[in-house]
């Protein structure tokens, strides 16, 4: 089978122990197939970019032995790109544009409007969608949702069913400030990357739902996917490389850390692996790789990581 996989991080921060989990899945699973492996560094919004992120997540995936193929591609030089495709969306009026403030939207009643706590995915009240029309600047583009559930399979959680118009409703492609929302950069670069198997955890299983309706709006292939477990912290929250999340140090060495993320992915390494170096850690992973040990979406602790 063909497989050509990729670890994808916004360089926000450090590389913390939820995303090393996504680039050690995503990096097993490829090689396990005898697949490619590519980074793609998603730098799309200028403000959470962190000068040197970049930089020193490559240098942390080097150390661990993680080797990519092909060129590590830039979402930053990517813009002409994400332009053409909101062209080509716009010319198939898959795409509305969204009149209203975010003020106003908080002005309207919560059974209309409701922020999803990441400031571009609002609800979007019909009284604020104006009709097909050019698109001024300054106005959010967003994507029409059909009503009804959107379904795709993921490898280890089953057939999945999600209703992006009642959950999510139109989403945002174009943010008002101009800038290109993660949504559509990462379908149109899974495309152009030739992208087969899209693995990364599970706290992102809902925009898979928005990004396969996008795929099939831009008439781009689909490709498979497959959701880790998602590393939270002893209050139950997501680690964020923007958030105070600790890095991925020394402690334990890098060996320690990996045998660490195979447990946390259910991989059940045996104990005398501990001890031994990155090479033959990775050599066991990758013959014994198995998507049956993630055992579901739900958030696990992570195991204490310390810079
Ligand atoms: N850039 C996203 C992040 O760091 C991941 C995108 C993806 O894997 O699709 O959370």
């Amino acid at each position: 089978m063909s497989y050509r996989g990729r670890f994808a991080p916004s360089p926000s921060g450090c590389l913390h122990f939820g995303s090393l989990v996504a680039a050690v899945g995503s990096y097993l699973d490829a090689r396990a197939h005898a697949g490619q492996w590519l980074v793609r560094i998603e730098d799309l919004d200028p403000p959470r970019t962190r000068p040197g992120a970049a930089g020193q997540i490559l240098a942390e995936l080097e150390a661990y032995g993680m080797q990519w193929d092909g060129p590590v591609l830039q979402q930053s030089s990517r813009f002409d790109v994400y332009a053409e495709a909101i062209e080509r969306l716009t010319r198939s009026h898959f795409l509305r544009e969204c009149t209203c403030t975010r003020a106003a939207l908080a002005r309207l009643p919560e059974n209309q409007s409701r922020p999803t706590g990441t400031g571009e995915e609002l609800f979007h009240p019909a009284a604020c969608l104006a009709v097909d029309g050019a698109h001024a600047p300054g106005q959010a583009l967003r994507l029409r949702v059909p009503a009804g559930a959107i379904a795709f399979d993921d490898r280890s959680l089953g057939p999945q069913s999600i209703d992006v118009a009642a959950t999510v409703g139109d989403f945002v492609l174009r943010r008002r400030d101009g800038l290109y929302a993660y949504q559509l950069a990462v379908v149109v670069d899974d495309a152009a990357q030739g992208i087969t198997d899209v693995v990364r955890g599970c706290d992102l299983l809902s925009s898979t739902a928005r990004q396969v309706l996008l795929q099939r709006a831009l008439g781009l292939p689909p490709v498979r996917y497959l959701h880790l477990p998602l590393a939270v912290d002893d209050r139950g929250l997501k680690l964020s490389k923007s958030g105070a999340a600790p890095a991925v140090g020394r402690r334990g060495g890098l060996a320690g850390q990996l045998f660490a993320v195979l447990e946390f992915l259910g991989q059940a390494p045996p104990a005398a692996l501990r001890r031994e170096s990155l090479p033959m850690i990775w050599d066991w992973a990758r013959e014994h790789w198995r998507v049956e040990g993630f055992a579901g979406c739900a958030a696990r602790a992570a195991p204490q990581v310390a810079c």
